[in-house]
């Protein structure tokens, strides 16, 4: 019998094969293919698959590439990948041959969510790519980033379709410099990030009193915890500080950066979280998205690096987004 996904309570998961070909050299490096193959495994495995629907990414192209990133960077990257370089500026931006045009189908798949939300062709995206983008600035890759995902896909939200008063809510352990950067003189473009507290944690950027520039002042929210940070930690801030911020942003568009780094398990950061408190987190923003864009969300992967508690992590988050 045929049967028709219903989008409204639905997931439309984006993600490429091609992602899985970012070389980032083998040996120790942290952010691998095996990453995204252990999420693929844990959504077969869920009890919720059958409300997985997919699509594909397409590449970002270069007019919206430039809304986020210098036409410097964009030929400096594609000239390193291609001449055969290994990594670019620091041994932490591991590269091979295809990862110029593969960071390029990871900030595409953001813009291909985009027009399936507005063509009401779906509800809550979730594009699983790799490499992630949070911590690259406008001409510069940081922490195995490339092209800042978020930005890009906040950018062809503002232009393309009007809506200016994006939010960008980011979990990942670590804070988004890029996307702080980014929009923190705009008085359109919200960044709210949860982080393990800058002092102790990568990439040293962060702080609490880091709200805004200029125009832009009010528009970042940090809320970084201490080394320990824990699921009662993250609770209060969902209960005591977020709703009344989000009430005076009033975003029109919600863009989740989703990062499973902070998991207890996972050492690229000092945060204990559980993994069932990605559902909640999940369950958390569902109600952002009710409140605020019609249901409406589009999460994009950032980290996540423990590959024993990765899948299960993302997981916890997608049931947390779908539950009734
Ligand atoms: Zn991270």
């Amino acid at each position: 019998m045929f049967c028709e996904i219903d989008f409204m309570t639905s997931l439309t998961i984006i993600s490429d094969e091609r992602y899985l070909q970012h070389d980032t050299g083998g040996g120790d490096h942290p952010e691998i293919p095996a990453r995204l193959q252990a999420v693929y495994q844990a959504l077969d495995n869920s009890a919720f698959s059958a409300k997985f629907s997919y699509a594909a990414p397409r590449i970002a192209e270069r007019e919206w590439l430039l809304q986020a990133h210098t036409e410097d960077w964009l030929f400096r990257f594609e000239e390193a990948v291609l001449s055969g370089r290994t990594f670019i500026d620091h041994n932490d931006n591991q590269v091979g041959y295809d990862s110029y045009d593969i960071a390029c189908l990871s900030a595409g798949a953001g813009l291909a969510g985009i027009d399936l939300l507005e063509a009401d062709k779906a509800n809550n995206v979730f594009c699983l790519v790799r490499p992630p983008g949070h911590h690259a600035e406008k001409s510069i890759p940081f922490g195995f980033c490339f092209l800042n995902n978020c930005v890009v896909a906040a950018r062809y939200w503002q232009q393309k379709y009007k809506r200016k008063r994006v939010l960008v809510f980011d979990f990942d352990a670590h804070h988004g410099n890029g996307i702080q950067s980014a929009f923190e003189e705009e008085k359109e473009g919200f960044y709210l990030s949860i982080h393990e507290h800058p002092s102790f944690s990568y990439p040293g950027t962060g702080y609490a009193d880091e709200h805004g520039l200029g125009d832009g002042k009010g528009t970042i929210l940090n809320l970084p915890l201490p080394p320990g940070g824990d699921d009662n930690q993250v609770q209060r801030l969902f209960e005591e500080i977020i709703p009344s911020q989000l009430e005076e942003w009033q975003p029109d568009a919600i863009i989740i950066g989703a990062g499973f780094d902070a998991h207890v398990a996972d050492d690229m950061s000092g945060l204990h979280y559980s993994t069932e408190l990605y559902q909640d987190i999940g369950r958390e923003i569902k109600s952002w998205g009710q409140r605020f864009t019609g249901g409406k969300i589009l999460s994009i992967l950032e980290g996540g690096y423990e590959l024993s508690v990765l899948g299960d992590s993302v997981e916890a988050y997608v049931r947390g987004l779908l539950k009734p």
